[in-house]
């Protein structure tokens, strides 16, 4: 960790308008807060535009939170509403990631899927997904008789199914290590074990409520945290992303019919205990209500994880619980009693006893269980009044894939 004394002078920020309250003040250029998937992206990109750039992270490294909880899958843009943001971004964000990991080496692969129905009522939402995903400019999809697929993939059992090609893995924290590496190449300064506990925002500038992570407490937590250090950023990024919710609440100032409500959603994994992976393309069964479905993903290494499935979590966090990500990742291993008849749907050869809790994940939602699936949320001074603050919000899937579009959009629309 970067001591808070040092923080300003390591990340360029300059010393000003002397101590108030004993508390030291300084200006800065530009900061993230957040070094997940996206955080680190949207560094990278203000690096790149010039931009002096502290990354303020509360966790001791990188990438802890959602970002390391995920499929790691490189989604093709295929069941977003035409015209939204998860569209657009997965799409320019699948082409971007693609032409990164190339030229950076990172390791992937584009191993295609399978989206799969299995009974005779789900052909027809299959060809709702052909239409959306041309809509959304996704136009190498391949709609095959049931017993093309199961050629193509023995052990699998359906009726129809939907071949994406352009659809892959990634391996994340590479990706992570990598954009890391091109924002501190830049200048970037990176402080971990550093948390933004809240601030002030209006017409008069930013004040961001710096605090070392060691010294929250969950007890202290809707009171007042009191900060080491208040930073004046020109611009502040908001990439929290379980957080960023609830961090927007502690921002003062804020119109908070601005800030949506926030919903989480649990997603856990399980692993097969047999080496040798029985499908060498992603398999997905049609998406249910708050996920894209109990599917097949391989790792790097070929090994097999089934899931997310999807678990609401009652009752809200507080948000220093939420700044610390304390949320709950254990598997209950009794869960996989759901996860067996699900996947025999459409793998029927799944033996008993051979799923193994892995991990878990979970969603940053802005839509709750029965709601229509909501948007990611990007908000910037022209939404909410305030200049040089952009709140990310509902990062869930694919936020990953669309990581490097976010960047983009951030860079190029609104600085
Ligand atoms: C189960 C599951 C499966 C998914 N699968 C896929 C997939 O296959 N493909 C895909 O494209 N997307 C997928 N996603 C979505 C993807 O993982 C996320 O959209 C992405 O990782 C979000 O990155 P982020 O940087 O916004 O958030 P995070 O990775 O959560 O990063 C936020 C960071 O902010 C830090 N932080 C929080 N509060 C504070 C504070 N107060 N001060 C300082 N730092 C703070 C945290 O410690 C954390 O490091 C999945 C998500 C889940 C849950």
């Amino acid at each position: 960790m970067l001591p808070l004394r040092r923080l300003a002078a390591a990340s360029g920020v300059r010393r000003g308008r002397g101590l108030a309250s004993g508390i030291p003040r300084e200006a800065a250029d530009a900061v993230v807060v957040g070094a997940g998937v996206v955080g680190l992206a949207v560094a990278r990109a203000l690096a790149m535009a010039g931009r002096e750039v502290l990354v303020v992270e509360a966790a001791p490294s990188f990438g802890t939170g959602t970002s390391s909880r995920n499929s790691e899958v490189i989604h093709a843009g295929i069941y977003y509403p035409p015209r939204s943001l998860k569209a657009s971004l997965c799409v320019r964000g699948k082409e971007l990631l693609y032409k990164y990991c190339a030229e950076r080496g990172i390791p992937h692969k584009r191993l295609g899927k399978l989206i799969v129905a299995t009974g005779a009522a789900e052909t027809v939402k299959l060809d709702m997904l052909l239409s959306n995903a041309k809509e959304n400019g996704v136009n190498d999809l391949r709609m095959m008789e049931g017993s093309q697929a199961m050629e193509m993939e023995p052990e699998l059992r359906c009726l129809k199914a939907l071949l994406s090609p352009s659809t892959g893995i990634v391996d994340s924290h590479s990706l992570m290590l990598s954009l890391l590496a091109d924002a501190e190449n830049l200048g970037t300064t990176i402080s971990y074990n550093t948390a933004v506990v809240g601030g002030n925002v209006g017409y008069n500038g930013l004040e961001l409520h710096i605090s070392e992570t060691k010294e929250l407490q969950t007890d202290s937590l809707e009171s007042h945290v009191p900060p080491q250090l208040t930073l004046l950023p020109k611009t502040l990024i908001n990439s929290a992303g379980l957080s960023a919710v609830p961090l927007a609440k502690r921002f003062h100032g804020l119109n908070q019919a601005c800030v949506p409500t926030s919903y989480y959603a649990r997603g856990c994994y399980f692993t097969l205990s047999q080496s040798k992976s029985p499908f060498s393309h992603l398999i997905y069964p049609l998406p249910e209500d708050g996920g894209i479905g109990v599917h097949v993903t391989l790792d790097m290494n070929g090994l097999v994880r089934f899931g997310p499935d999807v678990e609401w979590i009652n009752g809200g966090m507080d948000p220093v619980s939420c700044f610390l990500n304390r949320f709950d990742y254990t598997v209950n291993p009794t869960r996989c009693s759901r996860f067996y008849p699900v996947i025999r749907k459409y793998f029927p050869n799944l033996k008993d006893g051979c799923l193994e809790p892995g991990y878990s994940g979970i969603r940053p939602k802005l839509s709750g269980p029965g709601h229509p699936p909501s948007d990611f949320v990007i908000q910037a001074e022209d939404i909410h009044g305030v200049p040089g603050l952009i709140n990310l919000f509902g990062i869930e899937s694919p936020g990953l894939t669309s990581s490097l579009a976010i960047a983009e959009h951030i860079v190029s629309r609104y600085l």
